[in-house]
């Protein structure tokens, strides 16, 4: 089979891989249909963030080739969304419903596909064949009706998108929404798109790019471009996305979160250490919530939403390109980037 592989810092090829064996009792193998390009891919490519070659992508939806002898949920042929992370289902943290915390599957970086060894050795998504364990637990059923690559961005921007949005828009329904920042493009975009959807009261969407600005404002959101340093703070929203990625951001967006209200980064903070406003975030009750987004706990939720037609993916403008050309596009500046065969 043949599959996209990192082969060293800015480039990927593809490369000729053994097939995966039969699967085990409680496993599958899968055959990607149309893969999105996740925010963190073409940084992770282009700056050579974790050790390769690996086979690379982690979003997908896909079609069962084989189910192993106990998979009761699945047949060959059933389309299928798989979660980015991996678990087993039966470990105390995933009976607890913390499947991104699995005790089975322990990886630096967080088992995953599309990592390498930084997320345990599993496959990637831009590949003919992808092993997945513990079938029932882990695929979702693909709703019928939705293009393939609308359903391939799910399992994670999508979902990290509405981690930041739904359960503050649950706990409050009519709370002003903000996000800040494009450092994870399509992420942001899709938070606002969320935000609108789920009944914000108002959502407004702050960007140093022009373009972004516009596509929020086709989302419903209101926008703000904004150039320069970032302010002190904004006008404040209970809900607040950060998605600058740098300090003086992240500081900014918290002053700029509502008392007791909740402000989630999507984006990702490298640095082992930055200064936060915790003084005020205490006196004033602010919730930071950091971590990365929990796939298998939200895809349901989201699924729901797409399956309703009550949020559309692709409303954000992406690239869609020909699974053959990934090699040739991989890095290309895009929103989103997908493949589809
Ligand atoms: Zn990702
Ligand atoms: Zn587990």
């Amino acid at each position: 089979m043949r599959q996209l592989v990192y082969a060293g810092t800015g480039r990927v090829a593809w490369q000729d891989a053994d097939e995966p064996p039969p699967p085990a009792r409680a496993d599958a193998v899968v055959r990607p249909l149309a893969v999105a390009r996740c925010d963190l891919d073409a940084p992770m490519v282009a700056a050579g963030i974790f050790p390769g070659p690996f086979p690379v992508g982690h979003e997908l939806v896909a079609e069962v080739v084989d189910a192993g002898a106990d998979v009761r949920r699945w047949r060959p042929g059933d389309r299928v969304l798989v979660p980015f992370q991996v678990s087993c289902g039966a470990c105390a943290a995933c009976v607890d419903g913390r499947f991104a915390a699995c005790h089975t599957y322990r990886a630096p970086a967080g088992a995953a596909y599309g990592f390498g060894a930084a997320g345990g050795g599993h496959g990637g998504a831009v590949a003919d064949l992808l092993p997945v364990a513990a079938a029932d637990h882990q695929l979702v059923a693909a709703p019928p009706g939705v293009p393939v690559e609308a359903l391939c961005t799910v399992p994670d921007n999508v979902v990290d998108a509405y981690r930041a949005v739904g359960p503050p828009l649950l706990a409050h329904p009519r709370a002003d929404v903000l996000v800040v920042g494009g450092a994870a493009p399509s992420i942001g975009l899709w938070a606002a798109a969320l935000a609108v959807v789920l009944g914000a009261a108002t959502v407004r969407y702050v960007d140093t790019d022009a373009e972004r600005c516009a596509r929020a404002a086709a989302l419903g959101a209101d926008p703000v471009h904004h150039g320069g340093a970032w302010p002190r703070r904004f006008d404040r929203a209970a809900v607040t996305v950060e998605n600058t990625g740098d300090a003086d951001g992240l500081a900014t967006t918290i002053r700029s979160t509502d008392d007791y209200g909740t402000c989630t980064p999507v984006a990702i903070h490298f640095a082992a250490t930055t200064a936060l406003p915790l003084l005020e975030m205490y006196t004033r009750g602010v919730t930071l919530v950091v971590g990365r987004a929990e796939s298998r706990g939200h895809l349901p939720a989201v699924v729901d939403l797409v399956a309703s037609g009550r949020f559309d993916p692709l409303a954000v403008g992406p690239t869609v390109v020909d699974w053959a050309e990934a090699d040739r596009v991989w890095l290309d500046p895009a929103t989103k980037l997908i493949l589809r065969r």
